[in-house]
């Protein structure tokens, strides 16, 4: 990669510029309400995704012949240092987690009849979806020893299992379950992703797990969901039987860049306050500008961000070319998730106690940021990744290249 192969182009400077002028005028003075996820959030939402639809800003990380507005990973990349700024600001534009991956996974595996069904009301915002893979009893790092099993019965599957962290699920339309449909077949080939209606019977939302003190409501849920004797007809299937696993990495891949992107604009933002606020107080004489140890504060967070800036748009760029890109995803999900912590984390250290109050969107974004580091698998199993990827290509000979 070049520098010059990145770099964002006019059109897209223009573009995300409008991203930012949205942002400014309907984004950031709605947070107070949108953070209290009651009835009167629910309409804020509502009102700005009809208004980001009308200014042609509805879901970027889609092409137009799957109902987005752009498609191209690099030039989403470049969208998320706005629409990242704002953890709403994903679901206003269409974007969001997980119904963005599902989107895309359906817009690359799903039949005709699969894409008219489920794809085009979830574009549209019409519904929502979830993806139902981790289980309380087994290691979600290693999901070959998922239990959730999938029995063919003539013409359907007929679902047993336990889920947990379901994103989403409460209010959602359907779910795309992975289950084990063949124990017997190796390990990467013993899964298969299954369409699931949500008012199918024996599809159960047990509860919405809180996380750090946060239930969440609706979208912003983690759910613990049960299936018992649960009948949907073998079309839908996503890909063929036993394609879990090769889908779940196609939709992992893209799933973990796309965090990585809104993380970058998490990041920004945090430093801002930060460097603002460093100017603003006086302590002991002078501003906390003035401190070497907030100078180092801010000197590692502009490294660091800048750092994971060009390696977000590295791996953007690889997958726009064609390659899986396997190792710079993994590389950049850990590092950027530790990044996001530590920035925010020091952002928070310079706010004292107002950085822990709800009066700067900092506290929401320290607990978000310690999920980075689990969701999408954890930092060890990507860091476990990408050694496996050099040291097996220094085992045959070739040293690894930094390309
Ligand atoms: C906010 C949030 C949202 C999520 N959303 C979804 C979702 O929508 N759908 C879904 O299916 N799942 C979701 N998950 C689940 C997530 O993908 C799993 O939590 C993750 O894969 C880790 O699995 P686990 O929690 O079972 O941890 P385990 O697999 O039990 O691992 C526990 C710890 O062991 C360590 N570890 C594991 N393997 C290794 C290794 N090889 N070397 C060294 N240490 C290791 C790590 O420190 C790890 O944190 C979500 C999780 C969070 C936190």
């Amino acid at each position: 990669m070049t520098i010059a192969d990145v770099r964002p182009t006019d059109e897209v400077l223009e573009l995300r510029d409008r991203y930012r002028a949205f942002m400014e005028e309907h984004v950031y003075p709605s947070e107070p309400v949108l953070g209290r996820e009651d009835e009167e959030s629910d309409a804020a939402i509502a009102r700005l995704r009809a208004l980001a639809k009308d200014e042609g800003l509805w879901a970027p990380h889609l092409p137009p012949e799957a109902g987005g507005s752009s498609g191209s990973f690099l030039v989403y990349a470049h969208l998320n240092e706005q629409i990242g700024r704002s953890v709403w600001a994903q679901l206003v534009f269409g974007c969001q987690a997980p119904d963005a991956g599902n989107g895309e996974i359906l817009w690359h595996f799903g039949t005709e009849e699969q894409k008219e069904r489920w794809l085009a009301p979830l574009v549209a915002g019409d519904v929502r979806s979830f993806f139902s893979m981790t289980e309380p009893e087994v290691p979600g790092s290693d999901p070959t020893t998922l239990r959730t099993r999938a029995v063919r019965d003539g013409d359907a599957w007929v679902i047993d299992g336990h889920k947990w962290f379901s994103s989403g699920a409460e209010g959602a339309a359907f779910g795309i379950v992975m289950a084990v449909t063949d124990p017997g077949a190796e390990p990467h080939r013993r899964a298969t992703q299954i369409l699931v209606p949500v008012d199918t019977p024996g599809v159960e939302i047990v509860r919405a797990v809180p996380t750090m003190g946060h239930r969440g409501r609706g979208w912003s849920t983690h759910c613990e969901v049960r299936y018992t004797d649960v009948r949907v007809p073998v079309e839908n299937t996503l890909g063929e039987v036993g394609d879990g696993f090769r889908i779940a990495q196609k939709r992992l891949g893209p799933g973990r860049i796309h965090h990585v992107m809104r993380w970058l604009g998490q990041m920004q933002r945090a430093f801002e306050l930060m460097c603002s606020y460093a100017l603003e107080r006086e302590a002991f004489g002078g501003p906390l500008a003035d401190k070497q140890t907030v100078q180092n504060w801010i000197a590692d967070s502009a490294a660091e961000i800048q750092a994971c800036r060009l390696m977000t748009l590295d791996a953007a760029h690889k997958i726009d070319q064609g390659d899986e890109a396997r190792v710079e995803v993994s590389l950049i999900k850990f590092f950027a998730a530790g990044a996001l912590h530590d920035v925010v984390d020091r952002a928070v250290q310079v706010h004292g106690a107002r950085g822990l109050t709800d009066e700067t969107p900092l506290s929401a974004m320290l607990a978000m940021a310690r999920g980075a580091r689990i969701y999408d698998g954890p930092d060890e199993v990507h860091r476990m990744v990408v050694a496996r990827r050099i040291l097996k290509s220094f085992a045959s000979g070739e040293p690894w290249r930094f390309e």
